[in-house]
């Protein structure tokens, strides 16, 4: 339901609330964090009913990827909160003895979070975790393609949270358009690169900071892997992480494979038989549904140029009322297609061959750069040209989507991907100042330090 609500007035309430002070409370943030916890755990069912509704999601999925990680990710800010908001002490010059400095984190204020329909509760919540322990209070809107998901963030957070700081609008672009028009100390915003223009350019007005998390092409090396144990391991995670997550559609889904030609047939044998065993012989009931009708016929446009039909190797159907796409192998469309030049966020694999897996590099050195590169290699030579030679969101070796999981790793991206990490302890400092506050004495002094300037104080 579109929100027809005050915004004005809804804003100043934040701003009023963050004014006193309250949010700054480690006893605030921590009563928050306890009743996001509450909510995750209480209202669990309701939220994999909603996914479901919204993207045929099963429920064990959707706990492994969205109430599992979100519930991970306030247990490791309960933990680490104090630690967090504590002051850091800093060294100043010789020059200022005798002194002492720290580094103090305050919020910034009031944040506003844009988010994506792909996985509704994960980017929502995630970035909420972080902006809550750092103290500062938030307007969330979710995505208005994801509505059931939508909704149930509407309905639980205000009766969970405190609902003076925390606020979720529900809309689509002329909501969000609205909300631009506002000051914000924060956006943080997910989806696609075309809308984080807009909300580039709006956040300019106001020189508001901005973090954006978008996606792109990432690409899987799989090199010819000589145990049969690593080929079967490094299939299933593969699939695993393409067809077995929101069918494909994910920011760090893989996109496209890159293997050598000597080995393509052999791999192409082993991803068939492994999503036979995985989502059996009618995927229509084992594989997540495609978001709406416009996002299958993009996809099914995709597949539909003849010269990438032609490579189809397995799969290839669909069933736009159902808004359902077969997992779908294609072994080297033409790389000027679309398939190979968009995002395909969504259940079709193109698999591009090279004569050698040190080409699979260039190749991916000469394309924007992704927000993940995997490879699936025990080539220690190759791991480590991979590694310093590209860059990317994040590298990952022999599997694939679990730095999303990892409090310990930043999760963002790098040029084309996006800008802004989080997760873990970086979701806190993304919506903290760290404020250095440095203490002088009346002590001592140097009187070279002052005017008028003559030759003898550069002797010193
Ligand atoms: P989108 O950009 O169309 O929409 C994202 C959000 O922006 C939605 O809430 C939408 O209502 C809002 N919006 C749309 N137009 C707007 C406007 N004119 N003004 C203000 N707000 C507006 O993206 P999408 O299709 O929902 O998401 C898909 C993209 O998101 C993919 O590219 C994917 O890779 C990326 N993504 C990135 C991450 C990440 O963490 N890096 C995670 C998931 C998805």
């Amino acid at each position: 339901m579109d929100y027809t609500g005050n915004l004005e007035s809804e804003l100043k309430e934040l701003k009023n609330t963050f004014n006193t002070g309250i949010t700054k409370q480690e006893s605030w943030r921590r009563s928050q964090l306890k009743a996001l916890l509450s909510l995750l755990e209480e209202k669990e069912g309701d939220i994999l009913k909603a996914l479901e509704q919204d993207l045929g999601k099963h429920r064990v999925e959707s706990f492994r990827d969205e109430v599992g990680p979100l519930i991970k990710s306030v247990n490791y800010a309960l933990k680490w909160l104090k630690q967090w908001m504590s002051s850091k002490k800093a060294d100043l010059p010789v020059a200022a003895f005798p002194s002492r400095a720290e580094l103090v984190p305050e919020p910034l204020g009031v944040i506003l979070v844009i988010s994506c329909w792909n996985f509704p509760f994960g980017v929502s919540l995630e970035p909420l975790i972080g902006a809550i322990a750092a103290g500062n209070t938030v307007v969330l809107k979710p995505s208005e393609l994801a509505p059931a998901s939508s909704s149930v963030l509407a309905n639980t957070i205000h009766t969970y949270l405190d609902n003076k700081a925390i606020k979720v609008i529900q809309g689509g672009p002329s909501i969000g358009e609205k909300l631009l028009q506002q000051k914000w100390d924060k956006i943080f915003f997910t989806g696609s690169a075309k809308v984080a223009r807009i909300v580039m350019t709006a956040a300019a007005i106001n020189l508001t900071p901005v973090a954006v998390e978008l996606g792109g092409k990432c690409p899987a090396i799989v090199d010819s892997l000589s145990s049969s144990w690593d080929k079967e391991i490094a299939t299933k995670r593969i699939l695993a992480a393409k067809f077995g997550t929101c069918a494909g559609q994910a920011c760090i889904a893989i996109d496209y494979i890159l293997v050598e030609k000597k080995f393509s047939t052999t791999l192409v044998k082993l991803l068939k038989a492994y999503i036979l065993s995985m989502f059996g012989e009618i995927p229509k009931e084992s594989v997540g549904r495609i978001i709406n009708k416009n996002h299958c016929s993009r996809l099914r446009k995709l597949l539909d140029e003849p010269s990438v039909k032609a490579t189809i190797v397995h799969g290839g159907s669909y069933d736009e009322d159902a808004l359902f796409m077969e997992p779908t192998l294609l072994v080297d469309p033409p790389l000027k297609s679309e398939i190979m030049t968009e995002e395909i966020f969504g259940p079709l694999l193109p698999i591009i061959t090279v004569e050698k897996i040190e080409d699979s590099i260039e190749f991916i050195k000469s394309r924007p750069r992704a927000l993940a590169i995997y490879a699936f290699t025990n080539n220690e030579t190759l791991k480590k040209k991979l590694a310093s030679e590209t860059s990317s969101g994040s590298v990952i070796f022999n599997d694939a989507i679990i730095q999303y999981i990892a409090d310990s790793l930043p999760f963002g991206g790098v040029g084309e991907s996006g800008f802004g990490r989080y997760h873990g302890k970086f979701s806190f400092d993304m919506f903290t100042h760290e404020k250095p506050v440095a203490r002088r004495s009346f002590l001592t002094d140097f009187w070279f330090r002052y005017p008028p300037w003559n030759d003898q104080k550069l002797q010193i």
